[in-house]
């Protein structure tokens, strides 16, 4: 194999292709697909690449040849190669996206130019290298370049990774007995002599730690490795993996209950490569099932990819598998340091971590013995990407564990709709956990009525006086609301006058009571504001968020604690895991929150839940409308009752009548979806069809218009002619049309399953193609793929 086909990192649709180079000799054999190289790119340019393919097929035309190779440890496991083939073809990624998608971003590489010395001048040697900004301290850039020009110096491209392993360094004695050495050194020289001393009784120390004790410098024990007494080794900084180690003691091994025996069996039982879907429903101990398989992974050599919605919400999750595995976990999330992400990933590379435990990205982690995935709450909207590529981690893993024949098992209470499809269709099997786990019984769910109460009712009686029973018997509480802040816009009562942001086409959110605005898209800021500024009478606060709850729940429970818990306290992790650990020691009497509050927390304390407004669930403009809803009611009724004490729900609605409560309520899952299903078959919904959307951005109000309707008549045009069965409709501007600044158009496609790559195809190239390329150069398109 002499040539290389390779992928360049570089951002350009226009150029999704692969550029073949020469394997210089020495390189032959020692290049495989996966491995990442440096290549001459444009004129006298550089590039980051990797190695797609190899072939000994002779080019027809001149190829320059591979200037460098990057060490085996950032070549891409055979994972990530699929992936980023499955990234291509189902989520239409181009090679560079695909590439930039699997690449840990502590292995990115960052471009640096240097310089070297040919000719000495001023204080530079001969030979020596300087980085731009080193040498700009001193010179300018005209002087520089002037320098390169007579030949001084010499320009060159050198990529260093942004995050370098830390390394530390090392001193170790060579020299056997001490009066030998000290023999051998100067009386004078007291320093060294220390130093030779305080090393005879050590076999090895960090370099910084001999200075400290022997009060020595660098350039004696520099002077004292030269002389060969000593060596100086260059070691990598040995970090923790989490902070769930293995070092805490171990809890005993809690025995698997008869139903988590009977799905583990079953599990088993299945033809490899095993994929199930595990409906079990909230508290019925389905993390136990995951770890009785990891376990059963691990000791057969092999590794094992957990994938939870949000790690920085499962502190918990994380803390039980560390209980019950004696192994390294792996936990990989956005709080983790550079510096360690480089050391985890280095050490799943190698196999010596078994397990990870991670957020949808994981999956990018460069296993090389993967025997099982899990995705637990398989449901959650966040295994979704919302930025390019956009894949689904589910779909994604279900694809890979097929290709490369690896186990995978998805768990939730309330699977999705599209999830739950696949047992249709066989390629899942599904097992059931019917029964909370031990004593737990699952929470009564009861509909409070507030039609008869008047319009702002926030809290009714029933769910009053079952805080107050709760509170009596030293329970907890957690309310449900999805609304973060304290109202959702202020208004103007005489001319309808509506506080918007200045960048988006929304109405800004109040919180602190009024104190403060917020923008929930693009994250503008402003203070308060009382008075109308268009007709001077006074703002009044429409529509009411947690903030509000708390305020009238302190003045109904004076002497209780609250705490509010939405998505921004998540972003301040240590903030967030302090209010969960101060819930879970009693500090804190009831928490108040948005949907993040349903995700799989579990407080044996907590005996009541609230929703307070579930009409808000219900009526959301999207055909998902129903799915959601039915999941978050049923997930956070699922945090109450959770231990020994038996737990309620009680959720607070204007529509007590309507059919999805009677699910809800009989937890009668399997005709739910039974009737949703067919609800979108004769729609048009996925999992029947799949939606693509095609989404057109620019800061101009004309350019989005006019580019909606050229791709509009392209597409429908080209749809015709080339028989592509496919819905398409005509552009539309989405509920908010302007966001961070620019405007916003979007097409609809419905499309069978059967059409899905050629009608995708054909949307790329309406968008590539340079004839339909766009109006304006703002002008920003991108596609989303749903089902
Ligand atoms: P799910 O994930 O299905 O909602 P969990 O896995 O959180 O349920 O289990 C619910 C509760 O039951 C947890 O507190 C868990 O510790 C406990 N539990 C589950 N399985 C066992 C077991 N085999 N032995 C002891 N406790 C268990
Ligand atoms: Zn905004």
């Amino acid at each position: 194999m002499d040539y290389a086909n390779v992928i360049i990192n570089v951002k350009t649709r226009q150029l999704d292709q692969l550029f073949t180079y020469v394997i210089p000799p020495e390189l032959r054999g020692n290049i495989l697909a996966g491995h990442r190289v440096v290549v001459p790119f444009g004129k006298g340019q550089f590039a980051d690449g990797l190695v797609w393919s190899l072939t000994t097929k002779k080019p027809n035309f001149s190829v320059k040849s591979i200037t460098e190779k990057l060490a085996d440890d950032y070549k891409l496991s055979q994972t990530q190669l699929y992936i980023m083939q499955i990234l291509r073809k189902r989520y239409a990624a181009t090679y560079q996206e695909a590439y930039l998608a699997v690449l840990p971003s502590v292995q990115k590489l960052d471009k640096n130019i240097v310089y070297s010395v040919n000719k000495p001048f001023n204080n530079c040697q001969d030979g020596q290298f300087f980085d731009r900004a080193e040498l700009l301290k001193t010179y300018k850039q005209a002087a520089i370049d002037k320098r390169v020009k007579d030949g001084y110096l010499t320009k060159q491209v050198k990529f260093n990774f942004k995050h370098n392993n830390k390394t530390v360094e090392w001193v170790k004695p060579l020299y056997g007995n001490v009066e030998d050495a000290l023999a051998n050194i100067a009386a004078r020289a007291v320093k060294k002599r220390r130093i030779i001393k305080h090393m005879a009784y050590l076999q090895q120390l960090p370099l910084r730690d001999l200075t400290a004790a022997t009060r020595a410098t660098r350039r004696d024990i520099t002077a004292l490795a030269e002389s060969g007494f000593l060596a100086i080794e260059q070691r990598v900084e040995n970090y923790a993996v989490s902070s769930y180690n293995t070092t805490q003691p171990k809890k005993t091994i809690k025995p698997l209950s008869n139903d988590q025996s009977k799905v583990v069996g079953d599990y088993i039982a299945l033809a490899k490569p095993r994929a199930a879907l595990l409906i079990g429903v909230t508290g019925s101990g389905k993390t136990r099932v995951y770890i009785e398989l990891a376990k059963k992974t691990i000791v057969a050599g092999k590794q094992v990819l957990v994938l939870v919605p949000e790690i920085s919400l499962t502190p918990q999750l994380v803390a039980r598998f560390s209980e019950q595995l004696t192994t390294d976990i792996g936990v990989i999330h956005t709080y983790i340091r550079p510096t360690d992400k480089v050391n985890i990933y280095q050490r799943i590379k190698s196999g010596d971590i078994k397990i990870v435990i991670g957020a949808r990205s994981a999956i990018f982690a460069p296993f090389n013995q993967l025997g099982l995935i899990v995705i637990d709450e398989e449901h959650e909207y966040s295994y979704k990407s919302e930025t390019i590529p956009r894949y689904k981690a589910v779909e994604l893993a279900l694809q890979l564990a097929q290709k490369l024949s690896i186990d995978i098992l998805l768990g939730s209470a309330t699977p999705s709709i599209q999830t739950h499809h696949l047992v249709d269709t066989g390629i899942l099997k599904a097992f059931y956990l019917k029964n909370a786990f031990g004593p737990a019984k699952l929470s009564a769910i009861k509909i409070i009525d507030m039609t008869a109460l008047p319009k702002d009712t926030l809290l009714s009686l029933p769910l009053i006086e079952a805080m107050t029973q709760c509170f009596k018997r030293q329970e907890q509480v957690i309310l449900f609301h999805n609304r973060k802040g304290y109202a959702r816009s202020k208004q103007c009562h005489s001319c309808g006058y509506v506080h918007m942001c200045q960048n988006c086409a929304v109405p800004l959110t109040v919180y602190e009571g009024g104190n403060q605005f917020i923008c929930h898209y693009c994250g503008y800021r402003e203070p308060q504001l009382f008075k109308c500024p268009s007709c001077g009478d006074a703002l009044i606060d429409i529509g009411f968020g947690i903030e509000q709850i708390k305020k009238q729940l302190n003045m109904v429970f004076p002497d209780k604690k609250f705490t509010v818990v939405d998505s921004d306290l998540t972003h301040h992790h240590t903030k967030y895991i302090e209010t969960l650990t101060a819930f879970k020691a009693g500090d804190i009497d009831g928490l108040i929150g948005t949907q993040i509050l349903a995700k799989g927390l579990d407080f044996d304390n907590v005996t009541l839940v609230g929703v307070i407004m579930a009409d808000q669930l219900i009526h959301m403009p999207d055909y998902l409308s129903s799915e959601n809803a039915y999941q978050l009611l049923t997930q956070v009724a699922g945090r109450a009752g959770r231990g020994t004490k038996p737990g309620t729900a009680l959720i607070q609605t204007y529509q007590p009548e309507h059919p999805i409560f009677d699910y809800v309520i009989k937890r009668d899952f399997d005709s739910f979806i039974k009737e949703e299903k067919e609800m979108r078959d004769i729609v048009g919904y996925p999992p029947y069809v799949t939606l693509f959307t095609v989404k057109i951005q620019s800061e101009s109000k004309f350019a989005v218009h006019e580019q909606a309707q050229r791709l509009y008549a392209f597409y429908d045009k080209n749809f015709k002619r080339n028989a592509i069965d496919a819905q398409v409709f005509q552009p539309i501007q989405p509920y908010y049309a302007r966001i961070r600044q620019r405007y916003r158009a979007q097409m609809l496609f419905k499309v069978k399953k059967e059409s899905r790559s050629a009608v995708l195809k054909m949307l790329y190239y309406g968008i590539v193609k340079d004839k339909y390329n766009l109006v304006d150069p703002k002008c920003w398109v991108d596609i989303d793929f749903d089902g």
